[in-house]
């Protein structure tokens, strides 16, 4: 008999913990597992803000997908997915290949919104992915190099967009890595402007009132400009327009107003809610019985009105759900209903203060940038136990780990 095949896209949160909880449930020979993602490397994304400012080494951010899998159990594909054929079920390859599936997750993450807002697709940079992120570092330092030669102002103005989690992120990296930059390449630092807009009221605008406060106090004290009520009309490489006549001369806007679904899963013929997959209770994808979807590019309405928002903490929960109703699907056995259960949420602002809520306790300060790093961590344990942890901060290979344990 022919072991069915398990085909997984996407090695985010979502695709990599599936594929490792899909390691430990499934006996040996019972089924085929390959993993597809465009880079062969898995990145922190809830920690890119670091990356866009050189505050992180690449290799506390990123790592190899082929060091966190077994091989023996599960095959790695490093390959862009163009499209899926539902009835052949084939996943078909950037470069022609085609992988055939029995049963299919599709884990493909996020992509950035614009809104339409001209200029922003073009000239605007996101923070999107390791490769995004990177960019952002190296516009930075491009600028300083041009600001040596010419000394345009708007060359050290960085203007971070959306006052969310991700702004909010973003602009105290900043705050933290430009001074060590500059010291770098020798540019003044009292002459680097940073800048967050916001077109709500308010930074954070769906915390309490107190967690307002205390992230507007940290943003002033480090000296970074709040701009709240107010929308971004336009974005050239030279400038941001904004409404009320304002314009700022900038040649770095970072941009973190919100994703949307990955739009690449729309013309396969799956049912698309709100440009996403819309899944049941069992992860499924409506009307399907072998293709399951989990993470950012998913609908999953937690009622009738709601869905789940798009965060890590949703794709984490629903990977190891997942996994076991794809091995219940295969053995024939009756599925698991997915129960979120929102744990808090937590952003940093550098690394000595954060602001966010874990269960019934609203944290900031130090002790919010204690548990920000206790969050991250837990994940690196899960993803790859100890010995992950260490190689990520301090920059040894995992088999010096394993060595270094077994002496
Ligand atoms: C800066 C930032 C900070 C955040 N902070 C938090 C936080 O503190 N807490 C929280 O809960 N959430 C946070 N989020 C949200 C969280 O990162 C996402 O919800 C999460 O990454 C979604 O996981 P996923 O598995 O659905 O997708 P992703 O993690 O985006 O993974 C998708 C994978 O698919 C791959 N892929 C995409 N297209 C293709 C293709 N065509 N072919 C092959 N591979 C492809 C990508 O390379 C990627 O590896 C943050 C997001 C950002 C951007």
């Amino acid at each position: 008999m022919t072991k069915p095949k398990i085909v997984i896209l996407g090695a985010g949160y979502g695709g990599i913990i599936t594929s490792k909880s899909l390691e430990k449930l499934l006996k040996s020979g019972e089924a085929d597992v390959t993993l597809i993602n465009k880079h062969d490397y898995h990145y922190l994304t809830t920690q890119l803000h670091k990356t866009g400012v050189g505050t992180a080494a690449d290799r506390q951010i990123a790592m190899s997908i082929p060091e966190l899998i077994n091989p023996a159990k599960t095959r790695f594909l490093k390959a862009a997915v163009s499209s899926v054929d539902i009835h052949s079920q084939g996943v078909h390859l950037e470069g022609g290949e085609t992988v055939t599936y029995d049963y299919l997750l599709i884990a493909l993450g996020f992509e950035v919104e614009t809104f339409g807002i001209p200029g922003v697709k073009e000239n605007a940079f996101k923070i999107r992915s390791f490769r995004s992120t990177k960019i952002i570092y190296h516009q930075i330092v491009k600028q300083f190099n041009l600001y040596k030669q010419d000394y345009d102002p708007s060359r050290l103005t960085f203007v971070v967009a959306g006052g969310g989690f991700t702004g909010i992120e973003m602009l105290g990296e900043l705050a933290d890595g430009l001074p060590k930059l500059c010291k770098e390449h020798d540019i003044p630092f009292e002459k680097i402007r940073i800048i967050g807009i916001e077109a709500a009221p308010s930074v954070i605008p769906f915390f309490p009132k107190q967690s307002i406060e205390y992230t507007q106090e940290v943003l002033e004290k480090r000296n970074i400009e709040v701009i709240t009520a107010t929308k971004i009309l336009e974005c050239t490489p030279e400038k941001v327009l904004l409404e009320n006549n304002l314009e700022i001369p900038t040649r770095t806007l970072i941009w973190s107003c919100g994703v949307k679904g990955n739009t690449i899963v729309h013309k396969w013929g799956l049912p698309i809610e709100k440009g996403k997959i819309p899944v049941d209770s069992y992860l499924r994808v409506k009307n399907s019985k072998n293709i399951f979807s989990i993470g950012d590019c998913s609908l999953f309405m937690k009622d009738e009105k709601n869905a789940l928002p798009p965060t890590a903490q949703v794709a984490l929960q629903q990977a190891p759900v997942c996994a076991k109703n794809i091995v219940a699907s295969i053995r024939g056995e009756s599925l698991k209903t997915f129960e979120y259960h929102h744990k808090g949420s937590v952003a940093s602002i550098g690394l000595m203060a954060a602001v966010g809520k874990v269960g019934n306790f609203r944290l900031s300060g130090m002790f919010g940038a204690f548990m920000k790093q206790v969050i991250e961590a837990r994940y690196l344990f899960n993803l790859g136990g100890p010995s992950l942890i260490i190689k990520q901060h301090f920059g040894v290979s995992r088999e010096q780990v394993n060595e270094m344990v077994k002496q």
